[in-house]
């Protein structure tokens, strides 16, 4: 049998959010790679085997996963989310890029998620109704000095931004470093919007402005969303107010 190789994104955390295309990849498959609490998430039958693995070991999952879908083996690869966001997918592909050819004959393919800037977005409003980024605070893989010129450049044109990988025990100042550089380029209006969890029991949102933003309001489970001088609030009476980025971009505020 040819081997195939799935990346599969499992979406924030409810079930709810996991796409029957995601959920049909996963009944096909018998060996699943994936960060430990990704693949405890899967509710698996007798036939399939999980083989968790630490956070940081990517290249080395990949690799093992590669190998047994080359063997023959039906594989999936998963993440939270969606794969292809600062995920499994893009680890898979340069693990395939270098490694031997038969990692590349390998039926490969990627089904998408709902990432956790969609899923904090919803929750909020629609603050991402105009143009944005997204950006991995997290400089394990890139220096710092790019990420502050990321988000200078981001600022400056305008774009809303998405945080992912605000902080660990490892990074504790770099949030309140990003917040002091936007803080700079744009006004302490601006909504802060932190959604820790979302799509899990413990969710949390808080809305809060750049001026007050602060990075003890974040943990490694939260994606901050940070407005655009046109990102406003609409305040509802009895209910958390709802944050939206209009579709135009009023002119003379560039
Ligand atoms: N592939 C994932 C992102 C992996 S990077 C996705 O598409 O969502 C890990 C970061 O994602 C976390 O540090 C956090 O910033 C964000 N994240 C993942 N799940 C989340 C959730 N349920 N709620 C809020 N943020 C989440």
């Amino acid at each position: 049998m040819t081997g195939r190789l799935t990346v599969v994104g499992l979406g924030p955390g409810s079930p709810l959010q996991i796409s029957p295309e995601a959920l049909s990849a996963v009944e096909q498959a018998t060996d699943f790679f994936g960060y430990g609490p990704y693949v405890e998430r899967l509710a698996l039958k007798a036939h399939q085997r999980r083989h968790a693995s630490d956070n940081r070991e990517e290249i080395s999952r990949a690799a093992a996963a590669l190998e047994l879908a080359a063997r023959g083996g039906q594989v999936c690869v998963v993440s939270g989310g969606d794969a292809g966001v600062f995920a499994m997918a893009a680890a898979v592909c340069e693990a395939m890029e270098t490694g031997p050819e038969t990692w590349r004959r390998v039926d490969f393919s990627v089904v998408p998620g709902i990432t956790a800037m969609l899923a904090v977005a919803a929750k909020a409003g629609a603050p991402l109704g105009h143009d944005f980024c997204a950006i991995s605070l997290s400089d394990n893989l890139k220096p710092w000095s790019i990420i502050e010129k990321r988000l200078v450049a981001a600022a400056e044109a305008g774009f809303v931004m998405a945080f992912y990988n605000p902080v660990s025990k490892a990074r504790p100042h770099q949030l309140g470093d990003a917040f002091d550089i936007l803080r700079q380029h744009l006004p302490g209006t601006v909504p802060v919007i932190f959604g820790r969890a979302a799509g899990r029991p413990d969710e949390r949102i808080r809305i809060e402005t750049l001026a007050d933003a602060r990075s003890d309001m974040a943990d490694m489970a939260t994606c901050i969303i940070v407005g655009s001088v046109e990102t406003r609030l609409i305040a509802r009476e009895g209910k958390a107010p709802l944050v939206y980025s209009p579709r135009s971009w009023s002119a003379g505020k560039a």
